[in-house]
Protein backbone atom coordinates (compact mmCIF):
# COMPACT_ATOMS: atom_id res chain seq x y z
CA UNK A 1 0.00 0.00 0.00
CA UNK A 2 0.81 3.50 -0.81
CA UNK A 3 1.71 5.87 2.31
CA UNK A 4 -0.09 8.52 0.60
CA UNK A 5 -3.50 8.08 -1.02
CA UNK A 6 -5.45 9.90 -2.90
CA UNK A 7 -8.41 12.13 -1.94
CA UNK A 8 -12.07 10.79 -2.19
CA UNK A 9 -12.47 13.97 -4.36
CA UNK A 10 -9.37 12.40 -6.39
CA UNK A 11 -11.13 8.91 -7.18
CA UNK A 12 -14.39 10.50 -7.71
CA UNK A 13 -12.60 12.73 -10.74
CA UNK A 14 -10.41 10.21 -11.93
CA UNK A 15 -13.35 7.29 -11.95
CA UNK A 16 -15.37 10.11 -13.88
CA UNK A 17 -12.55 11.11 -16.19
CA UNK A 18 -12.20 6.97 -16.97
CA UNK A 19 -15.67 6.70 -17.76
CA UNK A 20 -15.58 3.59 -15.74
CA UNK A 21 -13.04 1.91 -17.99
CA UNK A 22 -9.72 1.09 -16.87
CA UNK A 23 -7.18 3.79 -18.02
CA UNK A 24 -4.01 1.72 -17.83
CA UNK A 25 -2.05 1.82 -21.20
CA UNK A 26 1.18 1.11 -21.92
CA UNK A 27 4.23 -1.31 -21.41
CA UNK A 28 4.03 -1.11 -18.20
CA UNK A 29 0.67 -2.50 -17.61
CA UNK A 30 1.51 -5.00 -20.30
CA UNK A 31 -0.34 -3.99 -23.25
CA UNK A 32 1.65 -2.54 -26.00
CA UNK A 33 2.55 1.35 -26.50
CA UNK A 34 0.08 3.39 -26.64
CA UNK A 35 -2.87 0.68 -26.08
CA UNK A 36 -5.67 1.02 -23.27
CA UNK A 37 -7.00 -1.39 -21.43
CA UNK A 38 -10.37 -0.37 -21.26
CA UNK A 39 -11.84 -3.32 -19.61
CA UNK A 40 -14.86 -2.33 -17.42
CA UNK A 41 -13.86 -1.53 -13.59
CA UNK A 42 -17.19 -2.37 -12.49
CA UNK A 43 -15.44 -5.90 -11.07
CA UNK A 44 -13.04 -3.27 -8.68
CA UNK A 45 -10.76 -0.71 -9.47
CA UNK A 46 -7.36 0.76 -8.25
CA UNK A 47 -6.73 4.05 -7.78
CA UNK A 48 -2.83 3.94 -9.14
CA UNK A 49 -0.37 6.30 -9.01
CA UNK A 50 1.27 7.35 -12.26
CA UNK A 51 4.49 8.10 -10.70
CA UNK A 52 5.06 6.18 -7.69
CA UNK A 53 4.54 7.66 -4.31
CA UNK A 54 8.01 6.72 -3.99
CA UNK A 55 9.78 7.91 -6.34
CA UNK A 56 8.43 11.28 -6.01
CA UNK A 57 4.55 10.99 -7.09
CA UNK A 58 1.98 12.81 -6.12
CA UNK A 59 -1.35 12.52 -5.37
CA UNK A 60 -3.06 14.82 -8.08
CA UNK A 61 -5.16 13.97 -10.15
CA UNK A 62 -3.03 13.94 -13.26
CA UNK A 63 -0.96 11.30 -11.14
CA UNK A 64 -4.02 9.24 -10.83
CA UNK A 65 -4.98 6.52 -13.00
CA UNK A 66 -8.30 4.37 -12.47
CA UNK A 67 -7.18 0.81 -13.51
CA UNK A 68 -8.47 -2.29 -13.31
CA UNK A 69 -7.26 -5.42 -11.22
CA UNK A 70 -5.39 -7.26 -13.42
CA UNK A 71 -3.62 -4.18 -14.71
CA UNK A 72 -2.53 -3.23 -11.17
CA UNK A 73 -0.82 -6.86 -10.44
CA UNK A 74 0.55 -5.89 -13.66
CA UNK A 75 2.03 -2.59 -12.65
CA UNK A 76 2.40 -3.52 -9.05
CA UNK A 77 5.34 -5.77 -10.02
CA UNK A 78 7.31 -3.47 -12.06
CA UNK A 79 6.89 -0.82 -9.59
CA UNK A 80 8.62 -3.13 -6.84
CA UNK A 81 11.46 -3.81 -9.10
CA UNK A 82 12.09 0.14 -10.00
CA UNK A 83 11.49 1.27 -6.05
CA UNK A 84 14.30 -1.51 -5.23
CA UNK A 85 16.39 0.11 -7.71
CA UNK A 86 16.68 3.72 -6.91
CA UNK A 87 16.85 2.56 -3.04
CA UNK A 88 19.71 0.69 -4.12
CA UNK A 89 21.62 3.48 -5.66
CA UNK A 90 20.06 6.35 -3.35
CA UNK A 91 22.35 3.27 -0.58
CA UNK A 92 24.80 3.14 -2.77
CA UNK A 93 25.33 6.96 -2.64
CA UNK A 94 25.27 7.41 0.69
CA UNK A 95 27.71 4.93 1.69
CA UNK A 96 25.12 2.08 3.36
CA UNK A 97 26.27 -0.26 0.66
CA UNK A 98 30.10 -0.54 0.77
CA UNK A 99 31.83 -2.26 -2.17
CA UNK A 100 33.18 -5.85 -1.41
CA UNK A 101 36.47 -6.41 -0.28
CA UNK A 102 36.49 -2.98 1.25
CA UNK A 103 35.09 -4.03 4.47
CA UNK A 104 38.03 -3.78 7.47
CA UNK A 105 37.52 -4.71 10.85
CA UNK A 106 38.04 -1.27 13.18
CA UNK A 107 41.38 -1.51 14.77
CA UNK A 108 41.38 -1.12 18.49
CA UNK A 109 44.01 0.30 21.00
CA UNK A 110 45.68 -2.35 22.28
CA UNK A 111 44.66 -3.17 25.95
CA UNK A 112 46.61 -5.24 29.00
CA UNK A 113 44.86 -7.95 28.52
CA UNK A 114 45.90 -8.34 24.90
CA UNK A 115 49.47 -7.68 25.92
CA UNK A 116 49.17 -10.74 28.32
CA UNK A 117 48.02 -13.00 25.79
CA UNK A 118 50.81 -12.24 23.67
CA UNK A 119 53.48 -12.94 26.16
CA UNK A 120 51.98 -16.90 25.71
CA UNK A 121 54.45 -19.28 23.80
CA UNK A 122 52.29 -19.46 20.98
CA UNK A 123 50.11 -23.49 20.95
CA UNK A 124 51.78 -26.05 19.46
CA UNK A 125 49.76 -26.87 16.01
CA UNK A 126 47.75 -30.05 16.08
CA UNK A 127 48.90 -33.13 15.74
CA UNK A 128 45.79 -34.81 13.90
CA UNK A 129 46.03 -31.65 11.08
CA UNK A 130 49.34 -32.11 10.41
CA UNK A 131 49.19 -35.50 10.60
CA UNK A 132 46.52 -35.50 8.19
CA UNK A 133 48.41 -33.09 5.93
CA UNK A 134 51.60 -35.12 5.69
CA UNK A 135 49.53 -38.36 4.17
CA UNK A 136 50.51 -38.68 0.78
ZN1 LIG B 1 -6.83 -2.74 -17.08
Amino acid sequence: MARHEFSRETRREALKRSRNRCEASGLRYGLDEGQRCNCSLSVGVIFDHDVPDQLGGNNSLENCRAICITCNKFKTRGDIRQIRKSDRQRDKASGVIKAAGKLRSPSFPKSSKAERRQSKPPLPARPLYRQQEEQP
